[in-house]
């Protein structure tokens, strides 16, 4: 790299990382930003001209490409065109956005939802939204980056609980001083590990110490529960959570965030929220997308029943082979491979036999436990799952992880 400004830290920083991304792609080893040549269906794609078992994607339920989902969107692009020419709060909201968000609050059973442009902008907006100077808040250590980019931008005390370890959030909380405003954190289920937030437990504390719940459902919605509603279906609550946020981007095949609460929530963040303010608002196509999918998830009970056996296969299969899948109960399944670089050979080893997997590294999980993060989805067969798994057994046994 040769600029005029040379060696600040800035350049620095992008040297040290320009030479670790050319390493890895020295030895064949650079797995990320692979363009995918065409979507088969929910289990296979097409990369660089082959066809490869897809062991990558959050289409939980194989509902990329559905016909009922692919239809309302082309529908919708004929009836408002494709752009939104604006925000919300100004020429930007069209119907098929108020009845998404109207869908969205009836599959969440709460009394009203707010829908965003990402789920990424959603976390950092709500939360930075909600709260500010003097207040705090209490995250899981494991939550996801929007959540702590939100936590930091709010300007909140930011206190952080071990994960899932509620005798540690209990003993953050009773520290606090008692007449702040307060709120806890988490995913429903941890987006590297698989592994959901002890909710009962947390509802409890949230109760004793006065503080606002909010649960980042991206992994949970189409996951959890035997209708698939999520998080408080599956330990069999009500409408529990004070914040339930999610995307429209995994099992919901558009792209997009949402809250789902209270009304006078969604009223506030409707009008002080500056993600929903100041940014385009969803396109035509995306919000009719997402507002089909929802009901497709109800409608076809059985794509849920699919990925829980899916799952039970795929964990059991891999852990009989030796290999640590953490603590998932979840389609996220976590392999544990060690090192960076161990993750990384057993990524190339079954993508050069068409399974298509991809390692988590350092930062993104803590040194040392470098992995596959594996995912299966309603869309696989029992047989291609099996042949997935003889795939990575051979892979860690060549690379020495397994026996
Ligand atoms: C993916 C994800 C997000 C961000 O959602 P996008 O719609 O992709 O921006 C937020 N939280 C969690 C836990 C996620 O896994």
């Amino acid at each position: 790299m040769d600029f005029h400004h040379t060696d600040d830290a800035v350049t620095r920083r992008m040297k040290v990382l320009e030479e670790r991304i050319n390493k890895m792609k020295s030895h064949d080893l650079y797995f990320y930003n692979q363009a995918v040549d065409e979507i088969l269906d929910g289990a296979r794609v097409r990369v660089h001209g082959r066809v490869m078992g897809m062991y990558a994607s959050y289409s939980y339920l194989g509902l990329v490409a559905h016909p009922r989902i692919n239809e309302a969107a082309k529908k919708a692009v004929d009836k408002f065109g494709t752009g939104t020419n604006g925000v919300r709060t100004l020429a930007g909201t069209l119907t098929i956005h108020n009845e998404l968000e109207e869908t969205i609050a009836n599959f969440k059973h709460a009394e009203a939802a707010i829908t965003f442009s990402s789920g990424y902008a959603t976390n950092l907006s709500v939360i930075s939204t909600l709260m500010g100077r003097g207040d705090y808040i209490f995250s899981d250590k494991l939550n996801h980056a929007s959540i702590v980019d939100g936590c930091l931008m709010s300007g909140a005390e930011f206190r952080r609980f071990r994960h899932n370890d509620m005798a540690h959030l209990e003993n953050l909380l009773a520290n606090a001083p008692a007449d702040v405003a307060k709120l806890v954190i988490a995913d429903s289920v941890f987006s590297m590990d698989g592994d959901i937030i002890d909710l009962p437990k947390v509802l409890e504390l949230t109760k004793k110490y006065n503080a606002w719940l909010m649960i980042d459902e991206a992994h949970s919605v189409g996951v959890l529960g035997e209708k698939g509603t999520g998080i408080e279906e599956y330990f069999g609550l009500g409408d529990v959570i004070d914040i339930k946020m999610g995307t429209l981007s995994k099992t919901i095949p558009s792209v997009g965030g949402y809250v789902a609460a209270k009304k006078e929530i969604i009223d506030y963040l409707r009008h002080s929220s500056r993600a929903y303010i100041f940014s385009a608002a969803l396109p035509p196509a995306q919000a009719a997308a997402a507002n089909e999918a929802f009901k497709v998830i109800l409608d076809e009970r059985w794509r849920i029943q699919r990925l829980n056996e899916n799952t039970k296969q795929f964990i059991r299969g891999l852990k009989s082979m030796g290999f640590d899948t953490m603590l998932t109960e979840t389609a996220i399944v976590p392999v544990l491979c060690g090192t960076d670089e161990a993750a990384f050979m057993v990524t190339a080893e079954a993508q050069h036999h068409d399974v298509f997997v991809l390692p988590v590294v350092s930062p993104a999980v803590p040194e040392g436990l470098a992995r596959l993060r594996a995912t299966v989805t309603a869309a696989h067969e029992p047989s291609e799952i099996e042949r997935a798994m003889d795939v990575i057994c051979e892979a860690g046994k060549k690379v020495g992880i397994i026996k």
